[in-house]
This record gives structure tokens, C-alpha cells and sequence, in this order.
């Protein structure tokens, strides 16, 4: 499976809008990889994760055409990985030649705000919403076998995070979620091991203070990984990936990557692609 980060920054980006903090400012001028859009994923160039407002912008900066996807999965209902005002630009009248049906997955409230997207009159099912559940497996295109997880988040957004296997690889993608509930623990059991762990680092190195309730920290993180290697999720060989960076936590990409090298983790980047 091949997974590529498109976007690795929280809701604000990196830098953030309008904001003259120092991991901001540091990023401004150096650039590159330090410059972060919001999150979302394309797995093997046709599953996508997340449909936030930089969806539009990855398309063209990355050069994958959106009129060849079909399926999406949605972890929750924050903006920063679903903005359902673009799901709307679907419509079989703007939607030119295009006679697919593109596939929204999600929980309660994405569901919901995608449904009702979805049953506008001029969309004439362009789009399809697609309730799942935590602990129910289901299916995308015939190949990707999916796990719902329940998120440590805004209880509000439905958050959930995703096992997804597919040829006999599997990969995790934990975002936007504190340390996994004792609830996703338990039904990782029963997910055997991982190729890729991609997990959310929100809060960077942790320094800011800040009690991070809804997201991680990079000590919470390998936290984690200390757990998963102990009960046999993830091994030497699974590839380890920190994600979702605000410039609130107060290290740029730079600086991430001195204390994560030393752990054998990789710090994500948009364009960041690996196969496993
Ligand atoms: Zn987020
Ligand atoms: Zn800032
Ligand atoms: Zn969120």
C-alpha cells in the first residue's frame, strides 16, 4: 500500500493565518517542509482521507485528478477534514462528464452533514453518504477492508480513526484523537499487525504547557508506540509516522525531526509518500 500525506497541519496550517508566532515566522522564511496545509491522505492514489478545504489546492499541487476518485473516508466533522461547501461543487450540472458517484464515509455528524449535501436537488446523486460505525468493518471498492475506532475527540464531531487493510498490508491513521480509549484498544486486538502507523502530533514536543486532551503530544505518541510494540501491533519493521502539526505546539518541521530521528520516527511532511 502506498500512502501519501497531502496535508499535515491542524485546522490553522503552518504557518497559520495570520499569526506572527515564532514556529510561523521560522516557517515563513525556510519553507519547504515546514510549510503545512491541513491533513488529509490519498491512499494508492485513489482512497482519500479527509476532504477539508485544501482538498482543491492538493489535486493541483500533487497532480492526482479528483474526477478519477470515488471513495473518501472521514474521521470527524471538524472543518479542517470536512468542509462539506465543496462536496456541493459535485453537482451533475457543474460536474461536467462525470456520471461516477463519489463516496463519502463517516460517522453520525459527518454523515449527516454530507447526506444532507448529498439530497440537495441539483446534485442529482453525484454524491453518496455512507453511515459507518465504531467496530463495524466495512468495505470500499471491493479491496480496502476498513476498522472504525473511537477517537479520544470533540465528542460532537463523531470522531473516529481507521485501520485499513488492503493485499494483505495494513495501515492506521489516528487523527485527530488523544491516547486511544481503552475501547479502540481493545478492538486493535483483533487488527493483528501494522505496516504504518500515521499518528496525530498536534501538540509537537509537548513544551507549550498546554494539557493536550483531544490530541497528542510526541512523548504521548510514543506512548503509543510503546504500547502497540508491547502487545504486538507493530513491530522493527512498521513504519512509524508523527502527523497533524499546529504551530501552537511551538516546533517547526526542522525541529521535529532532531527529537523524532532519534526514535525512528518519521515527521510527516505534505508530499511525503511511503510504501509498505
Ligand atoms: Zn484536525
Ligand atoms: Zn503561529
Ligand atoms: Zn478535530
Amino acid at each position: 500500500m502506498k500512502i501519501k500525506f497531502l496535508g499535515t497541519a491542524a485546522a490553522e496550517g503552518v504557518p497559520a493565518i495570520g499569526c506572527k508566532c515564532r514556529v510561523c515566522t521560522l516557517s515563513r522564511a525556510l519553507g519547504g517542509r515546514n510549510m503545512r496545509s491541513r491533513s488529509q491522505a490519498l491512499i494508492n492514489g485513489e482512497l482519500l482521507i479527509e476532504f477539508n478545504p485544501d482538498t482543491l489546492w492538493h489535486s493541483h499541487a500533487f497532480g492526482f485528478d479528483l474526477s478519477e476518485i470515488d471513495h473518501c473516508l472521514i474521521t470527524h466533522s471538524h472543518p479542517d477534514h470536512l468542509y462539506p461547501d465543496d462536496i456541493d461543487n459535485y453537482r451533475r450540472d457543474f460536474c461536467h462528464g462525470r456520471e461516477r458517484v463519489m463516496n463519502f464515509y463517516a460517522a453520525e455528524d459527518g454523515f449527516n452533514k454530507i447526506n444532507e449535501v448529498s439530497l440537495r436537488p441539483h446534485m442529482g446523486g453525484a454524491v453518496k453518504a455512507h453511515l459507518i460505525e465504531v467496530g463495524k468493518l466495512f468495505t470500499v471498492d471491493g479491496k480496502y477492508t476498513v476498522m472504525p475506532l473511537r477517537a479520544s475527540h470533540n465528542a460532537e464531531t463523531s470522531p473516529v480513526f481507521y485501520s485499513i487493510g488492503c493485499n494483505g498490508k495494513k495501515i492506521l491513521y489516528a487523527h485527530d484523537t488523544c491516547y486511544f480509549p481503552e475501547e479502540a484498544w481493545e478492538l486493535l486486538k483483533g487488527e493483528g499487525r501494522f505496516d504504518l502507523i500515521s499518528l496525530d502530533c498536534t501538540g509537537c514536543l509537548g513544551l507549550d504547557g498546554h494539557k493536550y486532551l483531544r490530541h497528542m503530544t510526541f512523548p504521548m505518541c510514543l506512548d503509543v508506540i510503546k504500547r502497540m510494540e508491547e502487545t504486538g501491533l507493530i513491530d522493527g519493521k512498521t513504519v512509524k509516522v508523527v502527523n497533524h502539526f499546529s504551530h501552537n505546539g511551538g516546533q517547526t518541521y526542522d525541529e521535529m525531526r532532531e527529537e523524532a530521528d532519534k526514535h525512528g520516527v518519521v515527521v510527516s511532511y505534505d508530499g511525503l509518500e511511503i510504501e509498505v
